[in-house]
């Protein structure tokens, strides 16, 4: 199973995305190039990637499964502001090119959000901005991702994702994001049903990435708050079956599930679930107890 978690990128870049999957028992991870919330980057060191490389090789992952995300700030649907347009294009594909300096093959993208446009003309900004970005021919490849169809977000449904891959001049693929469909009303609970589907519209082939997690939201709520595994709406059994679904084996499993944890003395402490996750899902039984076991375990 290829399986993994999100982990920092942090001062040692790639190499300590690489240590912080092997302490989880992963077999890939997904990782942004820097904060997530802002594009302030770092310039990519070579000697931390061929470190990473080899521990990589040394602990078979094979790098092809690794996956970067970009930014959530980048918004490509709303040309409204040409400047703030432009940037999201400019920064897209700085983040494309640190991905290639990288060696990483596949980068998850918010198709963006339409804020005070139409949802045509929100699409056709996407579909504009991906065409510029993808003629810079990049090795890395763009993963748009399902969305829960929070506020005025683009990708809610299979639909609009299919119209960006069908509109776009170079080949783009999807990240299925488990919580996100559950929220926007596919019922994961009928994964065959889902993926019956999405042949309607695209080719399983197209998947590329599936973010695994749960729902703390019931089915169509459009709200997006992830679950941990197996506490969610979405459920254990159904997750796992997606985990190893025959069709899917090759696709990487990124796990984009809470931090646990309670409050202590007034302080907050937080620890990340990953490690005890995916080994719940490779063990293919739900433990109700788990929660309460890491926060016990890093408390040891
Ligand atoms: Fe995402
Ligand atoms: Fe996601
Ligand atoms: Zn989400």
């Amino acid at each position: 199973m290829i399986i993994g978690s999100h982990v920092s990128f942090g001062s040692e870049q790639l190499l300590g995305s690489v240590k912080e999957a092997i302490c989880y028992g992963a077999t890939t991870f997904m990782f942004y190039t820097g904060a997530p919330q802002n594009t302030m980057r770092k310039k990519i060191l070579e000697e931390y990637t061929l470190e990473a490389d080899k521990l990589m090789q040394e602990n078979h992952i094979e790098k092809k499964n690794v996956i970067c995300h970009a930014p959530y700030i980048i918004n490509l649907a709303n040309k409204k502001d040409p400047e703030k347009w432009q940037f999201s294009i400019h920064f897209l594909k700085e983040e494309l090119s640190r991905c290639d300096e990288l060696g990483i093959s596949y980068l998850v993208l918010h198709p963006g959000s339409a804020v005070g446009l139409t949802k045509e003309e929100a699409l056709n900004n996407i579909v504009d901005a991906l065409n510029e970005v993808l003629n810079a021919n990049y090795h890395c490849e763009i993963l748009l991702e399902t969305m829960a169809g929070k506020g005025t977000e683009c990708g809610r449904n299979l639909e609009e994702i299919s119209y960006l891959v069908h509109h776009t001049n170079k080949s783009v693929g999807v990240c299925l994001d488990t919580c996100h469909l559950n929220d926007a009303g596919y019922n994961m609970n009928f994964f065959d049903e889902f993926l019956e589907e999405f042949c309607k519209y695209l080719d399983l082939s197209k998947i590329k990435c599936i973010h695994i997690n749960d729902s703390k939201n019931p089915l169509g709520s459009h709200k997006d708050r992830h679950a941990n595994i197996g506490y969610g709406t979405i459920g254990f059994e159904s997750l796992l079956k997606i985990c190893t679904h025959e069709k899917l084996k090759d696709v990487p499993k990124i796990l984009e599930t809470p931090y646990v944890g309670k409050t202590f003395e007034d302080k907050e402490k937080i620890y990340p679930p990953y490690k005890f996750e995916i080994q719940m899902i490779k063990e293919g039984k739900f433990n109700s107890n788990l929660l309460d076991f890491i926060v016990s375990y890093y408390n040891k």
